[in-house]
């Protein structure tokens, strides 16, 4: 798992991370941003085509979430916005530019700091606008297809660019920074942030250079990496190959590779563009404009309750919870927000079973499918989880209770929740007549002669199978520390 650079060598990393912002339209048009899925070339109009004559209009949805994305991540805001053009041809972009923010992105200068504490630089955060997607015909990759297809549903689609400094020295640092920012990018909606679809896309520059060398070497650059492995595997292939060309006298060349995720190799895509071959300049159609307050104040709110991915980390570290179920939580947010929650339905006394609560929704509300379903569900799970703790259900009782709670409509109180599992037959009766008990197990035991004569002569792994039998009947009735208890009087006499 772990990988080891040859000694006197580290790398030099940095990542540029494209990430969709949700909003309900395009970023310069109506047309919607729900394009997923839908039927090639539907989703388009005359700006998003990019016909003469027609006026991109800004988007307010995008600069909101532009915004607080880029102060989450310690990012200064420019108070004016400004956007420029940058010309390249491709044929996926209908307008033979793309509408992105060069001189003066709306972030600057900002700042995260990894989970094991380390900070990464933030350069800039930027807006700009999606380009439309070719799709080769009977392959991925224009030289193994007959012909390339276009579908223009995705250009114009709002995006943030984030742009880190070459701060990280290993594949682990890279694959952390970037799941951080899909964790603060789904954490505040800005976005789904989903590799597999697109939503976030890295492109990762890396060189290597000997450990004490100053200055950097020639570096390359990795696209379109769509999953946290391909992002680890495809830099530990890279940095190794770097290494080879400098050591066997030769040099590494600046070009722009691709990761092929059959045959788990880069290879060249193309010699890298320089900065002025996009013959950036101001654009024209959209005058420069200040950020309103009301967007200011707004952002504001979005980030009132936000955590970083730091303070998470921390605050699950701090209840000892493995660090497996930390990566887990980072990856998914919205859990953790259903932990906050049920800590706030949890009410008193929440502090001292932080670790019961959140070991519970990792392996109860996960599964059940409480976080994706709804908020209230919070409350109602808090209220099975109390008659858990306080031993009134017991496990099984209370994984039967959350099935009968989750088909509940609106919010569950304890006192429901209690009616609920009483009158299920889920409640575990206090005053237990161990007389009565001890003859119903002596009868269940007595039922089976031949294994309880083999006991007796010494096979004393039976005892499982019996508690088996007997919880049959006890389960979510008597507790099973108390069925073992009377199993052990009845079968070995003491
Ligand atoms: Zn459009």
């Amino acid at each position: 798992m772990s990988f080891n650079l040859p000694e006197g060598w580290e790398a030099v990393i940095g990542l540029e991370i494209h990430i969709q912002v949700k909003t309900s339209t395009k970023a310069f048009c109506s047309c919607s941003s729900d394009y997923f899925g839908k039927e090639p070339n539907t989703n388009v109009c005359p700006i998003c085509l990019g016909h003469p004559g027609t006026l991109p209009v800004p988007n307010v949805e995008h600069l909101r979430k532009a915004i607080a994305f880029a102060r989450a991540v310690g990012c200064s805001i420019r108070r004016t916005v400004k956007f420029d053009r940058k010309n390249y041809f491709y044929p996926d972009l209908p307008k033979g530019y793309q509408i992105t923010q060069y001189d003066e992105p709306i972030g600057y200068e900002g700042e995260i700091k990894l989970v094991s504490g380390k900070k990464i630089r933030v350069k800039r955060v930027h807006m700009e606008e999606d380009t439309g997607k070719i799709v080769y015909a009977g392959g991925d990759r224009m030289a193994d297809s007959d012909a390339a297809l276009i579908d223009y549903n995705r250009a114009g689609i709002p995006l943030i660019e984030v742009v880190s400094e070459a701060d990280m020295r290993t594949p682990e640092e890279a694959v952390w920074y970037a799941r951080q920012i899909q964790y603060t990018a789904r954490v505040l909606g800005v976005s789904d942030a989903d590799m597999e679809k697109g939503s976030m896309r890295v492109d990762v520059n890396v060189s290597v250079r000997k450990v004490g060398e100053s200055g950097f070497r020639t570096k390359t650059e990795i696209k379109n990496l769509n999953s946290f492995r391909s992002l680890r595997e495809a830099l530990e292939y890279e940095i190794k190959r770097q290494i080879d060309v400098w050591e066997s006298k030769e040099r590494v060349e600046n070009v722009t590779m691709l990761w092929d995720e059959k045959k788990r190799v880069t290879r060249p895509m193309r010699g890298k563009e320089g900065e002025a071959d996009y013959r950036y300049f101001p654009e024209p159609d959209i005058l420069r404009l200040d950020v309103p307050e009301e967007i200011m104040r707004s952002v504001g709110e979005i980030l009132s309750n936000f955590k970083s991915p730091f303070e998470v980390w921390n605050e699950f570290s701090k209840i000892g919870l493995a660090e497996k179920e930390r990566i887990f939580l980072i990856e998914n947010p919205e859990v953790v927000e259903f932990i906050h929650q049920v800590y706030e339905e949890f009410g008193d006394g929440f502090e001292k079973n932080r670790k019961k609560i959140v070991s519970a929704v990792l392996n109860y509300a996960v599964p059940k499918g409480f976080v994706a379903e709804s908020t209230h569900l919070a409350c109602s799970f808090a209220a099975a989880l109390k008659l858990w703790f306080s031993k009134k259900v017991e496990k099984e009782g209370f994984s039967k209770l959350l099935d009968l709670l989750k088909k509940e409509k609106g919010e569950v109180d304890v006192d429901r929740a209690e009616k609920i599992a009483t009158e299920k037959g889920l409640i575990i009766s206090s005053d237990v007549d161990e007389g009565e008990l001890i003859k119903e197990i002596e009868k269940i035991v007595n039922s089976f002669p031949d294994k309880l004569e083999a006991y007796k002569s010494g096979k004393k792994q039976l005892f499982g199978f019996f508690m088996g039998q007997v919880m049959q009947k006890f389960r979510g009735k008597v507790p099973g520390s108390e069925v073992q208890k009377l199993l052990r009087q009845v079968l070995d006499g003491r």
